[in-house]
């Protein structure tokens, strides 16, 4: 793409900006671009299919520009990717306000967003890549963790221990699977038609070994599963051709999913097409291209439900293939669940969900002592020791070092007042960056996934992710988000970032407080409205208000 060039964020304690919110926007976007974070950097993809930090690179220029000299009393506006005013505001506004890839609803169809896009007028913000909080694989490793445990226990089994799964999509998100289910003690086969993504994954040592075939991975994958062994397994092929294939042989598999970017039908790679075509195939009769993606999705889908026939555990991993199959022409693809109504809604009805958090200093040691302060905060969750202490000794840092740990109500504006502190008295040695995910307990209206099945069949209303941002542009937050479309596709989905900094400050501890109760608040009333009774207990022990359920 024009302009593209190598970025990496600023590091230390030293400002380019005319404060730490400006200064921690400014690493966040760079950050997002560095090329150990983001999949393609040239082209301002950072994850997700087409996810983009920036429109273009003028954009991006622009954007640096006006962080680096926006006062603390403005605020930014970013729309999709492009930076368009500069507003006076107050100290507690947002320094910077996103809204990314908004259609209004008959227009919102992916032909009329890339005919939008083509124009140059809009760009696909996925969920944390043009909000400016992915931090690399990481950030999904815990929720793909917390997720493979569940299958577990669903299965009746402490770990995965003597079980094979089988997936595909090896990319920003994907590439959590390896290893989060060898932290489980599992062995997965985990196809890509890409090969470039799988010697990523070896070398950030996300995924074990390369397979020579179909054979090969079935081989081994037997072999490590009979000796009790934890491995992962990469296999060079398209899903499309190999998931029915190893169906038809009756492979021993034991849970089936797919991370592959199936929300975007372009970013799936149709069998019959060869890699090296697909760029100019897609770009030839994006139409026709389309149609042979849903036709492969649908015999992708089609024996997926055949392994859940066969008896394996089958769940839809967010990715709205299952939809697409569907449109490919095979009518039982909802035969299997998505993952949230089946592994992770009790989390959220407590307001639990991808908390995430950056060491600006870019100094590893940063992200040890948050650690340590997390561990001596929560002292009696087992599961999060675990989790922390399993991370510290696998996870490889991309980018600025972060740490991701799933909190709830009630424990992440603790955490954030707590590395506010370890800022101001010198224990870490630049401000520390606070986002989550849009995947959250109350930021998302997302029928396929997060807000799939839920109880009142409330599953598309979308006021709840508008009113969680406009709930954290009132309590303070650094930078607030609104996008659609992320996860699932255009059309498929309304959603809600915030990032707020601890920068030592005492404005920034209030800010903190307020931000980090009333964000994940959103998430146990929006559970509490929808009828969860988990959610009405947890509302009532951690005192949040529910007027309807007062007098
Ligand atoms: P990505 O675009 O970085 O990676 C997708 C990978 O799939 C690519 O490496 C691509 O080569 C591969 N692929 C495409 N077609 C294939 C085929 N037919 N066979 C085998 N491999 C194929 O995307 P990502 O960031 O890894 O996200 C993957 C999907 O998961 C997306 O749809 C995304 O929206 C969704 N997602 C899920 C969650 C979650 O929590 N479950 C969170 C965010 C995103």
């Amino acid at each position: 793409m024009e302009g593209a060039r190598e970025v990496r964020a600023h590091r230390g304690s030293e400002l380019h900006a005319k404060g730490w919110p400006q200064e921690a926007a400014l690493r966040m976007l760079q950050n997002n671009l560095d090329p150990e974070v983001a999949e393609h950097p040239d082209e301002l993809v950072v994850y997700g299919g087409t996810g983009r930090a920036a429109r273009d690179w003028r954009s991006f220029d622009a954007i640096v520009r006006e962080l680096e000299s926006l006062e603390a009393d403005e605020t930014l506006l970013v729309q999709s990717g492009r930076p368009v005013g500069v507003m006076r505001t107050h100290e507690w506004a947002p320094r910077v306000l996103i809204a990314n890839s908004n259609l209004v609803g008959d227009w919102a169809t992916w032909p009329e967003f890339r005919r939008l896009e083509a124009e140059g007028l809009t760009m696909y913000g996925q969920m944390t890549a043009g909000s400016w909080i992915y931090i690399g694989t990481q950030g999904i490793l815990q929720g793909t963790f917390e997720t493979f445990a569940a299958v577990a226990q669903k299965l009746g089994r402490e770990s995965l221990a003597g079980t094979i799964t089988l997936t595909a999509g090896l990319g920003g998100m994907g590439g959590a699977q390896p290893l989060a289910v060898t932290m489980n003690d599992g062995v997965a086969i985990c196809v890509e038609v890409d090969r470039s993504r799988i010697a990523r994954r070896i070398e950030h040592r996300y995924l074990d070994v390369e397979a020579e075939d179909v054979a090969d991975a079935l081989a081994r994958a037997i072999e490590a599963r009979d000796a009790g062994r934890a491995l992962s397994i990469g296999l060079h092929a398209n899903a499309a051709d190999v998931v029915p294939a190893l169906l038809a042989m009756g492979a021993p598999i034991d849970v089936v999913t797919d991370q592959t970017s199936a929300h975007d039908p372009l970013a799936y790679l149709p069998s019959g097409v060869a890699f090296d075509d697909w760029a100019a195939e897609r770009e030839r009769d994006p139409a026709a291209f389309t149609e042979r993606a849903r036709a492969s999705m649908a015999r992708h889908v089609e024996a997926m439900v055949g392994f859940q026939r066969a008896g394996a555990e089958v769940f839809d991993y967010g990715n709205s293939i299952r939809a697409e199959a569907q449109l490919g022409g095979f009518a039982d693809a909802f035969a299997f669940p998505g993952f949230v109504p089946a592994y992770i809604r009790p989390l959220f009805c407590e307001g639990k969900g991808p908390f995430r958090w950056a060491a600006l200093s870019g100094d590893p040691e940063d992200i040890r002592r948050t650690d340590e302060a997390i561990l001596e905060l929560f002292p009696d969750d087992a599961h999060l020791h675990r989790w922390i202490r399993m991370a510290q000794e696998r996870v490889h840092f991309q980018g600025l070092p972060a740490r991701i740990c799933w909190l709830g109500a009630g424990e992440r504006h603790r955490a954030g007042l707590r590395f506010n502190e370890m800022v101001a008295d010198g224990t870490l040695s630049a401000p520390i960056v606070i986002g989550r995910d849009h995947l959250d307990s109350g930021s998302v209206a997302s029928p396929y996934r997060e807000t799939e099945a839920m109880r009142d069949g409330s599953d598309a209303i979308a006021d709840w992710p508008l009113l969680n941002a406009l709930v954290n542009t009132a309590s303070g937050a650094s930078w607030v988000s609104i996008h659609h479309g992320g996860g699932v596709g255009i059309g498929r989905s309304i959603h809600a970032g915030q990032v707020t900094v601890a920068d030592g400050s005492p404005l920034a501890a209030e800010k903190l407080e307020r931000v980090l109760s009333n964000d994940p608040a959103m998430g146990v009333i929006r559970h509490v409205d929808a009828g969860y009774d988990e959610a009405e207990r947890f509302a009532q022990l951690q005192g949040i208000p529910i007027p309807m359920r007062r007098g």
